[in-house]
């Protein structure tokens, strides 16, 4: 059955009127044009501050619909942007004046309990797999935010709590079936077009739109240990020079995220967030540990349900808050290093903002770099600055605060940045993202995609 229009609260132009009537027509899915009820939610993506205007957004609704944008946008030369969930801080779902192929009503979960597989949909997010797959005590390793888009999550790579002890999350990607620019279905895994496999596995939305996942899944939960432990500030740099020579010992399973967060009456500490990934008795013990790096001011760090866990830190990341993103990786937590991360923080210009030291070990880092096309294996702290604001007159205060911080800390880079976690001001660092892997995925751009139609995405330039 088609899709009704809905009645138009303002004019279209007469080209968008056109755009929107013609491929309309070819797909089940409805078509939002600008003028349409409803325009400005479907436009609305997960960053508050990125304010695009697409022509068309194409809320898909089939691998039909996906194949019809293609064929419209390549016959009317229009830019083209893909939505998963619209959770890329960048905001590259949307583009400025083209078409959205947004895939977010594409749902469906199918879980395979013998043979430990599941298959996604492409607009599934984190929390709805991870709903299906704790129905049988599995989980597949993703991120940590309930509703966070599956498919871009996995593009780019996707680390997360269960990465020390099963890897990334492209690492469990077994399958996937994807549009080319031409409007053709590929399979893409290690039987069929395995350089596309390798490509997708970190190279994100550049070689096609991808229109379902087929994920490894894991024996896991239904509790966990995991939470956090509370410091103040003035006992973070002990407890951070103490937690170096714990994560050399720590096990796989136990995934540890330092973090400088202020609480609601605006005092700032350190959280040492943490989950292992096994049995809650073993998790229990390879804890005990790290609760003696310090002296908690809260011990939030005990059995859990895996499901709750996982969107724990939704709360303070709501869908419309202002966000702009720093990153880069880490070999060591050093001395100095410390010092200026605490001088740093303590200067934020919102006490929404925070700072995440993600210790990306275990299994994530024993794949070979060039294995997958996602390269970052080898230093195992990935370093996060986000600032959050809410109000759009705070803005240029909380960018220059991100920027000066990030220039403070760069001299500690390993040089490595992690693609899902670049701005969109940030294309210049994509060769950080895939060190040696980057010329690789130049050449299959060009075979795969030598006319960069799919542009609107951290762009890999064709070889
Ligand atoms: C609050 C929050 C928490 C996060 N937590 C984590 C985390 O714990 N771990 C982690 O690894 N990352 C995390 N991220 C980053 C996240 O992985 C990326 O933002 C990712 O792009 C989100 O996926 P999405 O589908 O929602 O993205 P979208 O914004 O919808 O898409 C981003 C890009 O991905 C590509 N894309 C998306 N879907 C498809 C598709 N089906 N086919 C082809 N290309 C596609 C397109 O190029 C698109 O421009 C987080 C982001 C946010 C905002």
């Amino acid at each position: 059955m088609k899709a009704k229009r809905q009645p138009s609260s303002k004019k279209p132009s007469a080209e968008t009127g056109n755009h929107s009537k013609e491929l309309q027509k070819r797909l089940r899915g409805r078509v939002v044009g600008e003028g349409d009820a409803g325009y400005d939610h479907a436009r609305r993506i997960w960053n508050g501050r990125i304010d695009r205007k697409p022509r068309l957004i194409a809320q898909c609704l089939d691998q039909g619909d996906v194949i019809a944008c293609v064929q419209f946008a390549r016959e009317r030369e229009l830019r083209m942007a893909v939505k998963g969930n619209g959770h890329s801080v960048a905001g590259t779902a949307i583009c400025q004046d083209g078409l959205v192929v947004d895939l977010s009503m594409m749902k469906g979960v199918r879980v395979n309990p013998q043979e430990l597989t599941v298959r996604a949909a492409p607009g599934v997010v984190l929390g709805e797999l991870d709903h299906a797959t704790q129905a049988f005590r599995l989980a597949v390793p993703t991120g940590t935010d309930s509703e966070v888009g599956i498919s871009g999550l996995t593009l780019g790579g996707g680390n997360g709590w269960l990465m020390g002890a099963f890897g990334a999350t492209c690492d469990n990607l077994l399958s996937a079936d994807l549009i080319t620019a031409e409007g053709k279905l590929l399979i893409a895994n290690k039987f069929a077009n395995e350089d596309l496999f390798w490509a997708i596995r970190g190279g994100g939305g550049n070689f096609g739109i991808v229109t379902s996942l087929e994920f490894r899944a894991h024996r896991l939960g239904p509790a966990v240990v995991a939470g956090a432990l509370l410091y103040p500030l003035d006992q973070a740099r002990g407890v951070l020079r103490a937690f170096r020579s714990f994560a050399q010992e720590a096990p796989d399973p136990l995934t540890v995220y330092p973090c400088l967060i202020y609480l609601d009456d605006g005092t700032p500490v350190l959280a040492m967030a943490a989950c292992y990934a096994g049995e809650v008795g073993e998790g229990e013990r390879a804890v005990l540990p790290l609760k003696k790096l310090g002296k908690p001011m809260a011990d939030q760090l005990k059995p859990t349900s895996f499901l709750e866990w996982q969107s724990a830190f939704d709360v303070a990341r709501p869908f419309g808050r202002r966000c702009a993103i720093r990153s880069h990786f880490l070999h060591e937590i050093e001395d100095d290093f410390i010092e200026v991360l605490l001088a740093g923080f303590e200067r934020a210009a919102s006490r929404l903002s925070a700072v995440v030291l993600e210790h990306c070990h275990g299994a994530i880092g024993r794949v070979d770099p060039q294995a997958t096309a996602f390269a970052l294996r080898e230093n195992p702290y990935h370093f996060e600055i986000l600032a959050f604001w809410d109000r759009p007159e705070e803005t240029a205060a909380n960018v220059k605060w991100m920027v000066d911080y990030f220039a403070e800390t760069s001299r500690f880079s390993s040089g490595e940045v992690y693609v899902n976690s670049l701005d969109e001001d940030e294309g210049g660092r994509i060769r950080e993202a895939y060190g040696l892997n980057y010329e690789r995925l130049r050449e299959l751009k060009r075979k795969y995609d030598p006319g960069n139609f799919f542009r609107s995405n951290q762009n890999i330039p064709s070889a």
